[in-house]
């Protein structure tokens, strides 16, 4: 099954792939966390992509687009994917669409997460992660057990996303609701469209998309 996980910034799209990568056997493609590593190994993509990502706008299609024809290919004989934070813009909607078409795969299904703006700016500000295993924290809903030491691993050393600040989310979301939502639109005319509520705790969520998969 090939899944696309649509919604906000911060709406929980990375939390739930996660789990759905353990639970399903899916692989998680995630182009943020793409553009992240290559940011943070100075390739030629993240020189493109650094700043552009520092404003909170979209980097350009083409870029992404190469980004996840290499992982598809990568994992052709797999059991699907999820797709978390792609496609962001119509072109790539269309782009995907012909790219899973070519290798005889297609986009099975499309959960919307729907969250409020206000919500989101308090959950992105606040939120952080062990450096060391990836675990994700947050300054007032989630905090370590003993301050300092991730309940996970035991690492002390954490890191927050440097787009994460009140101005460039809010810059984020402009992005989204001008050049993504409108996607909500383009898979519903595919009939592939199934929403939740993604202001409810991670396992109620997490119940919730495992109704929209496996009903009809
Ligand atoms: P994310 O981790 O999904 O919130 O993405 C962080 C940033 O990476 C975004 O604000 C964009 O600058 C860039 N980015 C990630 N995915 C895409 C995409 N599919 N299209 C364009 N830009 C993207």
């Amino acid at each position: 099954m090939n899944l696309v996980l649509l919604g906000p910034p911060g709406a929980g799209k990375g939390t739930q792939a996660k789990r759905l990568q353990d639970q399903r056997g899916l692989v998680q493609l995630s182009t943020g966390d793409m553009l992240r590593a290559a940011v943070a190994a100075g390739t030629e993509l993240g020189r493109k992509a650094g700043d552009i990502m520092e404003r909170g706008e979209l980097v350009p299609d083409d870029l992404v687009i190469g980004l996840i024809a290499e992982r598809v290919d990568a994992d052709k004989g797999g059991k699907g994917f999820i797709l978390d934070g792609f496609p962001r813009t119509i072109g790539q909607a269309e782009a995907l669409d012909r790219l899973l078409e070519e290798r005889g795969k297609k986009v099975d299904r499309v959960v919307v997460l729907d969250v409020d703006d206000d919500k989101l700016v308090q959950r992105i500000t606040g939120r952080f992660t062990c450096a060391t295993c990836g675990e994700g924290y947050h300054d007032l809903y989630k905090r370590p057990k003993v301050e300092g030491v991730c309940d996970v691993c035991g690492g002390t050393k954490f890191t927050r996303r440097k787009d994460d600040t009140e101005e460039v989310v809010r810059a984020r979301l402009k992005a989204y609701h001008a050049q993504t939502k409108p996607l909500i639109s383009y898979y519903e005319g595919q009939g592939k469209v199934r929403s939740v509520d993604g202001m409810a705790d991670i396992e109620t969520v997490q119940k919730e998309i495992d109704q929209a998969l496996d009903g009809a």
